[in-house]
């Protein structure tokens, strides 16, 4: 039997004889969220970390509000969805929502949650990850585990292959503005942007982004009283980096990586939460494979998808930026954020159209065929439930037959409104004009090699 650390009274951490599946280091969203998953599956699991004591306001999707629902967090923790808006020169206003979220209220309330799931929260530092011996070496000691996670944010060491944008800087706090009403907005100026966010009945948040070297050569209270319009600036701001950076990518043997750990986003994509907890989704199929022994196929799917994210999340926020350039004329902060990374488009009918790739089926990693889409380069596995690989295998070199043959062959037990939607699908991909490809495993050679 091995030793580990679990917590006692005051949050110390003792030794005794136990060993968990899986242990963490980071209680923020991504490590939580992996942890609550990992412990419904029946893993002993430990997170390592501290509550997040920061106060600090954050927008949350409808579709981080979903995720977050699935563990029981609702609008008593995430309040009601508020209008956000824009003033951004190229973008036209309105229509969007969020929900403005208390960061420490959220993460408590995952912390609570993994509590409640069984899961052991050990509050302490973690000093180093290694894989090799799945030991986690805190301040206070030790924990082994079969598998380790690291979650520790924009705080966890970058691997090799690493890529960031433009050095970028947020400095926010607590503003009082009593004419704002509920809600957020996003302000392009000449030297950056800021994000002001209001609720019903609390203080507003103001969050201005910059370069790191004007902020450097100005000084946060001018940066500050420049974007602002001359707010006062509150006297202990938050002041961290916040461009988008490809933190690790790759996975070495034995440990999983998550949310800002593996790509940290930039809060102008209102991204990260979401990725946070769509990565500590993904995480437990890579989880089983690596315990399964199947490291190979779990490194592939993790490689695949930060760089696909950290390329999607590049090129989409150059498109934003290059909006407002031309109002800026020539602002460094604008010029240089308006052509990083490269000049490939963000969306677009991807040149190699079938893909192989590794996906998630039945919570398991394994390799299939896959449909690259404007919407979804990295490639689409199923429609409506139904598998693309099989469909183009059913119907190589013939197109898309009618719904009744369509049905008949693909999916007989399928309810009409899957086979209608699948149908509706691959027509709007262009298979009832065009064929399917004969064979996809030449087109796939091409794109693997
Ligand atoms: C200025 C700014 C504004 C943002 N605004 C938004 C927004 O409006 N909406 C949005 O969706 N996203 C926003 N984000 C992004 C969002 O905050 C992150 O993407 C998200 O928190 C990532 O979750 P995580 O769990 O990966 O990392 P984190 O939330 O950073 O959690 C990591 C945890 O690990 C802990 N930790 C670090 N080192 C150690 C250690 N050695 N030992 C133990 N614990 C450790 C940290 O204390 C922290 O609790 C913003 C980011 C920035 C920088």
């Amino acid at each position: 039997m091995e030793t580990c650390l679990c917590p006692v009274e005051g949050g110390h951490a003792v030794e005794i004889m136990t060993r968990f599946d899986i242990a963490i280091a980071g209680a923020g969203p991504a490590g939580l969220a992996f942890a609550l998953n990992a412990a419904n599956a029946g893993a002993r699991v430990a997170v390592v970390g501290h509550p997040n004591g920061t106060a600090r306001i954050e927008g949350a999707s409808a579709r981080v509000a979903m995720l977050l629902g699935g563990y029981g967090i609702g609008e008593d923790v995430l309040g009601p969805p508020l209008p956000r808006n824009a003033d951004w020169p190229g973008l036209s206003a309105g229509g969007n929502v969020e929900h403005l979220v208390m960061r420490p209220a959220l993460d408590a309330a995952l912390m609570a949650a993994a509590r409640r799931a069984g899961v052991t929260i050990v509050e302490d530092h973690v000093r180093r990850l290694d894989p090799g011996t799945g030991t986690l070496e805190l301040e206070g000691g030790m924990i082994r585990a079969a598998l380790l996670a690291e979650a520790r944010g924009r705080r966890a060491p970058v691997g090799p292959r690493r890529r960031r944008g433009p050095a970028t800087i947020a400095v926010a706090g607590f503003v009082d503005r009593p004419d704002g009403q509920a809600g957020s907005r996003v302000t392009a100026r000449e030297a950056g942007w800021t994000w002001h966010a209001r609720l019903h009945d609390r203080a507003g948040w103001m969050q201005v982004s910059v370069d790191a070297e004007d902020l450097r050569l100005r000084g946060p209270e001018t940066v500050w009283a420049d974007l602002t319009g001359g707010l006062p600036m509150p006297p202990k701001p938050l002041i961290r980096a916040a461009e988008l950076r490809l933190v690790r990518a790759e996975l070495e043997p034995g440990c999983v990586v998550l949310g800002d750990a593996a790509v940290a986003m930039d809060p102008l994509s209102g991204h990260g939460m979401f990725w946070a907890l769509s990565s500590a989704l993904s995480a437990l199929p890579m989880a089983r494979a690596m315990l399964d022994g199947e490291t190979e196929l779990a490194q592939r799917f993790y490689r695949e998808r930060v760089i696909e994210t950290f390329l999607r999340q590049a090129r989409i926020g150059r498109d934003f930026h290059a909006l407002a350039a031309p109002a800026f004329g020539e602002a460094p902060f604008w010029r240089a954020r308006a052509s990083w990374p490269d000049a490939a488009p963000a969306k677009g009918m991807p040149d190699e159209r079938w893909l192989r790739r590794v996906i998630v089926r039945g919570g398991r990693l394994e390799e299939a065929t896959v449909l690259a889409t404007e919407e979804a380069p990295g490639g689409v596995a199923f429609v409506a439930g139904i598998e693309i690989g099989h469909i183009a295998r059913q119907f190589a070199g013939h197109r898309l037959p009618d719904i009744p043959e369509f049905a008949a062959r693909i999916a007989p037990d399928a309810s009409r409104a899957r086979v209608l939607a699948a149908h509706d699908w691959l027509t709007r991909q262009g298979f009832a004009g065009s064929p399917f490809p004969t064979t996809t495993s030449d087109a796939i050679q091409e794109v693997t090699t």
